[in-house]
């Protein structure tokens, strides 16, 4: 006889041999079953609607099918899991017994709602069904029920719209037909003289449903399905089937999305804001989401359902208007808006329902907002409480930050603009440029080097790439929660929306406000901060937080600047990376340093060649016949590289500073037309055609992997030798200043992938430094390190670290090096990369980290374990990347260095980092 321990573990076995088929439904309403834990398995709205439930909000029953169906559907080629059928069938039962109704019931039905929700909400990707249940028997058992025939047949209306559109694909064919539906819709509305939807009688409403399930069996040859299980099959399709559409696609793609999350679908009990005068739709934020104040916000809609209050068909009233018209509402809405905050510890997006009276929840999630926004709400929400500062620092999307710094209108501009027209503010920043009238024109537009703004009725995800392309988006119609107010409080864009005195009509391509007419191609100003537009084209200014940065104003003087600076004290006291700036002058280092730069972390000497006559004294070393010429050419160089430096330690204030030496390959110093070489011979007083055979000599197949970098100091140990002397030169007299500043300069040789062409140069920078001091009778605390941007730097990172004080990562070179790309071509083929997903993001921009990022793991690791003091940075673009800063403080790096203005969202991303390593 098996012992019991035996007979356990066989039933064990077996157990996992016919495993339990997994949950694929979950419960909301008076039994729920998820949380908002649960985002990736029941999305984002599932997951929220499951914990509103929890907390006793009123929202309406339904369930779930989780993201796991979505991904399995998709893998098994659009097939459902087996178990997933039956599944649906028991939620449905939990749903009419919650509701007492039944679903296709003839006397008491029961309707759906059918919504899909991803992890991460994607406004406007994905179709919601409403009223699914009704067909031509269940739409008069709602009519007595309701006693109402023009609210339920309203309701059928509706759903047979959505229904064939969604699900059975009949939209228009061409650019320039008009929606289907809605011209059906339109011509019955101008027969019967209505021009809103709800004043449609019972009558007209029958009137348009017989048109519409005409229209979808002439399109489809199939007709409207009166079988309501097959409404409900066809809806749960048509959500799973959008995820992959082309809209959504396009958003996944913008927004780093991964295709293998899926959508869920929620199956919801229908509530009705369409039944009469006591009832009501809407949508509120719990704060202004454009610049963060604690005030309710929102709008909503008498007699209405669903999407009506966004469509921007009717104009909604401000949430203020609700105390009026329906006070009790209000009141329970106000406490509502103070629940969600507490409970979600953030401002809430959501929307809700009011049927005969009743107060129900459809939606919360944390509501986007614009960087202003996000700061302020930070800053205000830490004070009362409701969040502690570490979750103050990590609400704010990092590249958000950099939106507190951009241009505003210059006020003496706009005294003399002239004002058009105002809207609402929904983008806030200053934006100035060409009208278009659509999407593709825009992207033509900006193609050319154009700025412009799309301006726009109303904007659909049809007009994502226009939006995407445009510096500002203005619209005619529609509210605070519109798409295009949505959609460009994401971006970060400037927005204004709802501008109903402006008139947009697209047959003509004008845009007018009164008397005032513009055409397309005419510029346009929009201040997205107040909400005004000006016609022509309107100077800008630094932004506040910039006027103070650069002394212009005073700190006292700014709540935003004040907002600002609280977060980015947060964010130093919580980060452990330091944080420098690519610089290389004096003016670009000052403005890095107010922005918080602790160093230079690359300055790049090529670039102080060029100016004036040094391009010539530059030229002359280069093209030099001998060793002697070009020392003598070199010296004439030194006196101004001195200067430079000298500048640029006095700005620096004894914070440190990374020179690299000349880097690029020398013929882009060189002349290239006729007319320039001719100058240059003269200059010389040597022959042109000498000019043109040194340069015909100095020509590379490759330069980028050419004589170049190290290779070029190797070549021509002088030239180092003169960026030596001048660092050395340039520390000596700062440091002879009366006024007592300190130097710390960071010598860095580029393109390092050999020990020994690194002891090659050390060795001359090291003698050069001692030559100097003892000339100068000075010590100066110096460091010599070097770029690890080829490969095998990376891999022999042990033995460069014998002799590096230093490494600073150049990933612009490395990842071309490693990828074997140039950043320069790149450009033809990395968009198809990113639509087959083969390389998602541009490795230029985010850091390539299973491939240059384990080489950079792997140059970390090498130098620490022969030099455990090695400090460690990084001086590509993705230094001011937040997502590759991410990477950096998990590989362990000191510092990152980024272009001046990007260092408060280096700060920001550094201090997230670290809070969420911590975590
Ligand atoms: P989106 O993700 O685009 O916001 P939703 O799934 O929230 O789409 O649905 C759009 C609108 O449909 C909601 O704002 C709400 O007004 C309406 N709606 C959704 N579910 C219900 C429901 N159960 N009862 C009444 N209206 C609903
Ligand atoms: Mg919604
Ligand atoms: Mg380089």
């Amino acid at each position: 006889m098996p012992s019991k321990k035996t007979a356990k573990k066989a039933k064990k076995v077996a157990s996992k041999r016919a495993p339990k088929a997994a949950k694929y439904v979950y419960s909301f309403g008076k039994k729920t079953d998820g949380n908002a834990k649960m985002k990736n398995l029941l999305g984002g709205k599932g997951a929220n609607l499951a914990e509103m439930a929890r907390i006793g909000l009123p929202v309406p029953g339904g369930f779930t099918i989780t993201t796991d169906v979505c991904v399995e559907y998709y893998k098994n080629g659009r097939v459902y899991p087996a178990a997933l059928k039956g599944q649906i069938a028991t939620a449905i039962k939990i749903c009419e017994k919650e509701s007492g109704k039944k679903f296709g019931d003839q006397k008491n039905p029961l309707l759906f709602s059918v919504r899909s929700g991803a992890r991460e909400s994607m406004p406007g990707m994905m179709d919601t069904i409403l009223n699914l249940g009704l067909n031509d028997k269940t739409v008069e058992a709602l009519k007595v029920k309701s006693g109402n025939g023009r609210f339920a047949y309203d309701c059928y209306r509706r759903f047979v719209q959505m229904y064939g559109d969604v699900v059975m694909g009949v939209q228009s064919r061409t650019e320039n037909e008009p929606d289907p539906f809605e011209h059906a819709l339109h011509l019955v509305k101008k027969e019967v003289g209505v021009t809103i939807d709800s004043d449609l009688t019972e009558e007209n409403n029958k009137e348009v449903i017989k048109r519409f399930q005409k229209l979808i069996k002439d399109r489809t040859g199939g007709a409207f399905p009166q079988d309501v299980q097959k409404q409900l099959d066809g809806a749960v399709s048509a959500v799973f089937n959008s995820w992959e559409n082309e809209r959504a696609t396009l958003y996944r793609q913008k927004y780093g999305i991964p295709a293998e999350w899926g959508t869920a679908v929620n199956v919801q009990l229908m509530v009705f804001g369409n039944l009469g005068d006591t009832s009501a739709t809407g949508v509120a934020f719990t704060r202004d989401p454009a610049n963060g104040e604690n005030v309710f916000y929102g709008e909503y809609l008498i007699n209405a359902q669903g999407e009506d209050v966004v469509a921007g068909v009717r104009t909604p009233f401000p949430i203020a208007q609700l105390a009026d018209d329906m006070p009790k509402s209000h009141k329970e809405l106000s406490v509502v808006r103070k629940k969600l905050e507490k409970h979600f510890g953030d401002v809430q997006d959501f929307e809700f329902t009011i049927e005969d009276g009743k107060l129900y929840m459809l939606q919360t999630r944390n509501g986007k907002r614009t960087g202003l926004a996000a700061v302020r709400i930070a800053v205000e929400m830490t004070k009362q409480r409701l969040m502690t500062q570490q979750t103050a620092v990590t609400k704010i999307p990092a590249d958000q930050i950099s939106s507190l710094l951009v241009p505003i209108f210059d006020t003496n501009a706009i005294k003399k603009a002239k004002l058009m027209a105002t809207g609402l503010p929904a983008g806030p920043g200053a934006a100035s440029g060409k009208i278009v009238f659509n999407a593709a024109d825009a992207e033509k537009e900006v193609a050319l080097g154009n700025s412009v703004v799309l301006c726009r009725e109303e904007t659909s995800p049809e007009d994502l790439r226009g939006m995407i392309a445009s510096d500002g988006i203005l619209t005619s119609r529609g509210g605070v929660s519109s798409h295009a107010a949505l959609v460009a409080r994401q971006m970060g864009k400037v927005c204004i929306c709802g501008a109903s005195d402006i008139h947009i009509d697209y047959a003509s391509a004008t845009l007018t406000a009164g008397k005032i007419v513009l055409k397309e191609g005419d510029s346009i100003s929009i201040d997205g901060t107040t909400g005004e537009i000006f016609a022509g084209s309107v100077a800008t200014a630094p932004s506040e937080v910039s006027q103070v940065l650069a002394g212009k104003m005073k700190a006292e003087k700014s709540y935003t600047f004040q907002m600002f600076n609280q977060i980015m004290k947060w964010s130093d006291k919580y980060r452990t990376m330091g944080v420098r700036t690519n610089a290389d002058s004096p003016e670009q280092s000052k403005s890095a340093v107010s922005m918080g730069a602790e160093g230079i972390g690359l300055c790049r000497t090529e670039h102080m060649f060029f100016e004036g006559d040094r391009i010539s004294y530059m030229r002359e070393m280069i093209l030099a016949p001998s060793v002697a010429a070009r020392k003598a050419a070199l010296k004439k160089l030194l006196p101004f590289q001195r200067k430079d430096f000298n500048g640029l330690f006095k700005a620096m204030e004894g914070r440190p500073v990374t020179i690299r030496f000349l880097d690029p390959p020398l013929h882009e110093f060189l002349p290239h037309d006729d007319a320039s070489r001719r100058d240059l011979a003269e200059h010389l007083g040597v022959s042109p055609e000498i000019v043109s055979d040194r340069v015909r000599a100095l020509h590379e197949e490759n330069p980028m992997l050419g004589h170049r970098g190290c290779r070029l100091g190797i070549s021509y140990p002088e030239i180092t030798e003169m960026q030596a002397r001048a660092v050395f030169e340039a520390a000596a007299q700062v440091l002879k200043l009366k006024r007592k500043i300190k130097v710390k300069p960071e010598i860095m040789i580029p393109l390092v992938g050999f020990k020994d062409e690194l002891d090659n140069q050390v060795a001359i920078v090291h003698r050069v430094a001692a030559e100097v001091q003892k000339a100068k009778g000075v010590k100066i605390d110096y460091l010599v390190g070097t770029m690890l941007e080829v490969p095998r730097a990376c891999v022999t990172s042990a033995e460069i670290a014998k002799t590096a004080q230093f490494f600073s990562f150049g990933t612009n070179d490395l990842t071309q090096t490693t990828l074997g790309m140039s950043r320069d071509d790149a450009g033809s083929f990395l968009s198809k990369y990113k639509d087959l997903d083969i390389i998602p993001q541009n490795p230029f921009a985010t850091l390539d980290q299973e491939g240059v990022g384990s080489l950079v793991k792997q140059g970390v690791d090498g130098g620490k374990s022969t030099n455990p003091d090695i400090k460690l940075g990084i001086c590509g673009e993705h230094g001011g990347d937040p997502a590759s800063i991410k990477f950096c403080h998990n590989a362990g790096l000191s510092y990152v260095s980024c272009s001046p203005n990007r260092v408060p969202v280096a700060r920001l991303a550094a201090a997230q980092a670290a809070i969420e390593a911590e975590a």
